[in-house]
């Protein structure tokens, strides 16, 4: 039997008195007033709001562990400034790391940075720095954080290589997540999300990121948006393009997880990318939260998918476990020292 490592996981619940905290930071930067204190919350809040959502739910789905970030929405790098940021990004990681210490069993811990539109990365850096002190294990990396307008570098740029320095040194992969959509034609959940997935993945291919950091690891959610479903077009850009073949170009460097709320979605995503680079997730509780009438069962209860996936025990196992274990060596190494 293998662990099952949900590895897309966000603080959605997050207690109120954090999320009240959150509108009187912006309306106080509004002002050009400093933000108030941050509240007192107690570890009775904590829990409660773990328990009845995402440990509930974990138990009854059957998963042991969650790779557990802030939640993806209220990012907002688009925000106020950097120095808005980078309070929003410690206080969140500040919570996640609180969650870990009451449930160091169940949760593992990824941290939001403090990007910002304006901003260097060099705030980002010095927040990694901060979580994996404290033991995190890996990142959130928005590649927009303008919020829907796309008006960064690509994520091949020299731009972002002092990060991925610190990444690489750190051996801490990063989940290409963007975050709340300030653009009124995309949809957060919906659109945008998927968009910066597919995005993401055209972005690389275009570049040759990993031939200067091979053993730099992204994760590109959400299935890896549209691109498992297009993958002959990105199989023939990349040739087009005169890049190497995509196996060795970016599939010892990219990872899909199984964020992809129906069967025959699942099943593509197991058929067309090797299952090497896929890893359980199941980003609940998150974008997608109701029962779907087909099969009266949750969308997002993604682990009956790969449950039902053709495919041997040992290809299912290294999707639940063995994979993120190999992308997330901080979680392996904490694992092992639990006999796990
Ligand atoms: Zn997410």
């Amino acid at each position: 039997m293998s662990l099952v490592i949900d590895c897309h996981g966000h603080y959605t619940t997050s207690p109120e008195p954090h999320n009240l905290w959150r509108q009187q930071q912006k309306a106080a930067f509004k002002e050009g007033q400093p933000a108030p204190a941050y509240p007192s919350i107690s570890d009775g809040e904590i829990r409660e709001s773990l328990e009845k959502n995402q440990i509930r739910l974990l138990r009854e789905r059957g998963a042991d562990i969650t790779i557990f970030s802030p939640r993806a929405s209220a990012m907002e790098p688009h925000v106020g400034d950097e120095s808005v940021s980078i309070a929003w990004a410690r206080a969140n990681n500040d919570l996640i790391k609180r969650c870990v210490d009451l449930y160091p069993e169940i949760f593992a811990p990824v941290c939001m940075l403090p990007q910002s539109p304006a901003a260097d990365m060099a705030g980002s850096i010095a927040e990694l720095e901060r979580c994996v002190d404290m033991g995190f294990i890996g990142c959130n990396l928005n590649p927009d954080p303008g919020g829907g307008h796309f008006k960064h570098p690509p994520l091949t740029d020299r731009f972002w290589y002092p990060f991925y320095e610190k990444m690489v040194e750190l051996d801490v992969p990063a989940m290409i997540h963007v975050s709340g959509s300030c653009n009124p034609g995309l949809h957060a959940t919906g659109a945008y999300y998927i968009a910066a997935d597919t995005i993401a993945f055209m972005q690389l291919i275009e570049g040759d990121l990993f031939a200067d950091f091979p053993s730099l690891r992204f994760i590109i959610p959400h299935g890896g948006g549209a691109v498992p479903y297009h993958w002959g077009r990105y199989r023939g850009l990349a040739d087009m393009l005169k890049k190497p073949a995509l196996t060795g170009h970016l599939m010892n460097n990219v990872y899909f997880d199984t964020c992809v709320y129906h069967q025959p979605g699942i099943n593509l995503l197991a058929d067309v990318i090797e299952n090497k680079n896929i890893l359980f997730g199941s980003e609940m509780v998150g974008a997608v939260r109701g029962i779907d009438p087909e099969t009266g069962f949750y969308f997002d209860d993604t682990k009956r998918y790969i449950d039902a996936l053709d495919i041997s025990d040992a290809e299912r196992s290294a999707i639940f476990e063995g994979n993120a274990r190999r992308v997330f060596p901080r979680l392996d190494a904490e694992l092992k020292a639990r006999g796990l």
